[in-house]
């Protein structure tokens, strides 16, 4: 595997000159004081972070993975992973974005979003530790006591406490509504929680002293279902009202799963035995809680997918340059060599230029779903802060899912450009393969985002999120009408949003008549959605290239991509769309036991 080398053109363009940040924070009076040589050198202090710290160790973590020892019930993670922590920390990575009021930086959230893509294409296994942080910052900012904020926020900040979140039992994934920890009220008004969760990230390591569990069970009189869940917080370190840390919890770590990828970080069994809780928030209402912190998480799987994709596209591209393998279809073009690189051949570039076109257009959309994060904190203006929240509502699962779906896609690619050297350990791109697999699975499988995005976030809200992407495509497409440099991509973009209205109107005719077809649709309409939205991102990037200060090479690179994007990938649209208006009749008519 190459050497990670950050893409800082790629970043600087898109935070500078296509989401101009810093006019952005210019109405944001939290983040007004942060300017371009704050942020470009806090991107480039992150970039050798993660190139010389993190990125050395992505093979070798994968190779030796967690240590369990059923004895103790204490997890190791691999060499170097610990050093690597405390660098982090001592560095002020963990609080970045943080709230001040807690120890954090209050730094905007578009920068820690530009940070973790980093982490996250030098370590993904790592990289699980930190991540749990952010949304239980969020979760206990929002729906925690004030003592609660004070005891198990700023270590979390601090970061000598992880977070992990536990929603996931044996029989209970996708469906919280059938979990089964309970939550017995005690007489110092904690709870004592009792029961086994699954597959919990970081549930157990050695890079801090202790760890901030954030568990979803119900209480004796919860009503059966998801309306009967409530969240707690299991301190590994029993805690009270004092902050005082005491004994052990009795909460322990029954096991690590051998797992396809991920190794170096540590999937847990956890079990709990009348361990000390304390609740959070409204009895009952616990999922609204775990919804906060599974929102911010969703936004950072969708840079999971991002950073994999950077990742294996870089290397790609490397491995293509020097590669030699026959001579070019129209003649040799390295005359002087024994052969032609392979990146001369037009199917090499097909795999290269799909890999570039999503690596960048989904730069582009996960980072403005994050400056979308700072309008909705810190807009002066409560209806700016209403519309970017319902922009994010309805963009949040289209960058879960399509990011970590065309992840996949594109370690694939990239790791076909190899040959059969790709599929060999040495070259690390099988890896990527294997870290990029869980993407679409945990946080929400890309069916559950779909149905979110079709059912929650367009139907029963009457389409008010797609109908603010929609204004924005009209409005971009309007002020670029005039410009001749843009026609190419201005009609077919027009176009789409166009047909992507009347489809959306189609689906819920459909449905107002059979309920399946919502189900049915559901995971095209996601990929549908995407296609579309990151065909704005490409023709605005396009414009933001031509007016910006890239050299020539950029340029043309920008436009020859979102040309590639137009006219090779764009189109899937089309098949969605026939897929969708093929009705559910093709899935549904099939007996169950026909199969
Ligand atoms: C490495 C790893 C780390 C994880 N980390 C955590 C963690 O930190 N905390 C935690 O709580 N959990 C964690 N999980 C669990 C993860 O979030 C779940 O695996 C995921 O939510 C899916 O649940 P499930 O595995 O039970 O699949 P199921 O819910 O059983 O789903 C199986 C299949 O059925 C589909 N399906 C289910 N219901 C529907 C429906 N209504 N409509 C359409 N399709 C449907 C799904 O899309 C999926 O394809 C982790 C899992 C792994 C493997």
């Amino acid at each position: 595997m190459i050497p990670y080398r950050a893409p800082l053109d790629d970043l600087r363009f898109v935070l500078h000159d296509l989401l101009e940040v810093e006019s952005l924070f210019a109405t944001l009076p939290a983040c007004s004081p942060v300017d371009r040589d704050l942020l470009d050198a806090i991107l480039e202090q992150g970039a050798h972070f993660v190139e010389d710290v993190l990125a050395p160790l992505y093979q070798s973590a994968d190779a030796e993975g967690c240590h369990f020892d059923p004895a103790s019930g204490e997890v190791r993670t691999p060499k170097g992973f610990r050093a690597a922590y405390d660098q982090w920390v001592e560095a002020g990575w963990n609080g970045l974005t943080a709230p001040t009021d807690f120890g954090g930086q209050g730094l905007p959230e578009v920068i820690g979003a530009v940070i973790k893509e980093l982490v996250d294409s030098g370590n993904l296994a790592w990289g699980n530790y930190p991540l749990l942080a952010h949304g239980a910052i969020e979760a206990l900012r929002h729906h925690g006591e004030p003592w609660q904020r004070e005891v198990f926020l700023r270590p979390i900040i601090a970061g000598t406490h992880t977070a992990t979140m536990c929603l996931t039992e044996a029989h209970c994934g996708s469906d919280l509504g059938l979990l089964r920890t309970r939550a017995e009220p005690q007489a110092d008004g904690s709870h004592a929680i009792s029961g086994s969760k699954i597959f919990i990230t970081g549930g157990a390591h050695d890079l801090t002293r202790n760890i901030t569990h954030l568990v979803l069970a119900r209480l004796p009189d919860a009503p059966v279902g998801s309306r009967g869940i409530s969240l707690f917080i299991v301190p590994g370190l029993r805690t009270g009202r004092d902050g005082v840390e005491g004994e052990a919890n009795a909460v322990r770590c029954g096991g690590i799963e051998h797992k396809m990828g991920l190794h170096g970080s540590a999937t847990c069994v956890m079990h709990f035995d009348a361990a000390q809780g304390w609740l959070v928030g409204e009895p009952h209402r616990g999922l609204a809680a775990m919804f906060t912190m599974m929102n911010t998480a969703r936004l950072g799987v969708g840079l999971q997918g991002l950073g994999l994709m950077q990742r294996a596209y870089e290397n790609a591209v490397s491995y293509a340059r020097d590669r030699l393998q026959m001579r070019a279809p129209g003649g040799a073009k390295f005359p002087g060599r024994v052969a032609d690189p392979i990146i001369v051949h037009p199917d090499v570039r097909r795999m290269l230029l799909t890999c570039k076109a999503l690596v960048e257009g989904s730069r582009a959309l996960a980072l403005d779903g994050a400056a979308l994060l700072d309008v909705i904190a810190h807009a002066p203006d409560a209806d700016a802060r209403r519309q970017a929240d319902e922009l994010l509502s309805f963009l949040t699962p289209i960058i879960k899912a399509c990011l970590t779906e065309w992840s996949n896609e594109v370690v694939n690619l990239a790791l076909q450009c190899f040959g059969g050297h790709g599929y060999i350990r040495e070259a690390g791109m099988e890896q990527l393969v294997r870290d990029a697999r869980i993407t679409t699975i945990y946080e929400g499988t890309t069916g559950i985002q779909a149905l979110d995005l079709l059912a929650r976030k367009t139907l029963q809200t009457q389409g008010v999120g797609l109908k603010h992407v929609l204004t924005r495509i009209v409005e971009f497409c309007s002020a670029e009408t005039g410009n001749a440099a843009l026609t190419e991509f201005i009609a077919p973009l027009a176009q789409a949003a166009q047909d992507w209205q009347q489809l959306t109107l189609e689906i819920g005719r459909r449905a107002a008549a059979n309920i399946e077809e919502v189900g049915a649709a559901a995971v095209d309409y996601l990929l549908y959605s995407g296609y579309v939205t990151l065909a704005y991102w490409w023709a605005r990037s396009v414009a933001a290239a031509d007016r910006g200060s890239q050299d020539a090479a950029f340029r043309q690179a920008k436009r020859e991509t979102a040309r590639f994007f137009f006219q090779r990938i764009l189109p899937r649209t089309r098949s969605h769309a026939a897929a969708i208006l093929s009705g559910a009749g093709t899935l549904m008519s099939l007996p169950a036991d026909s199969f």
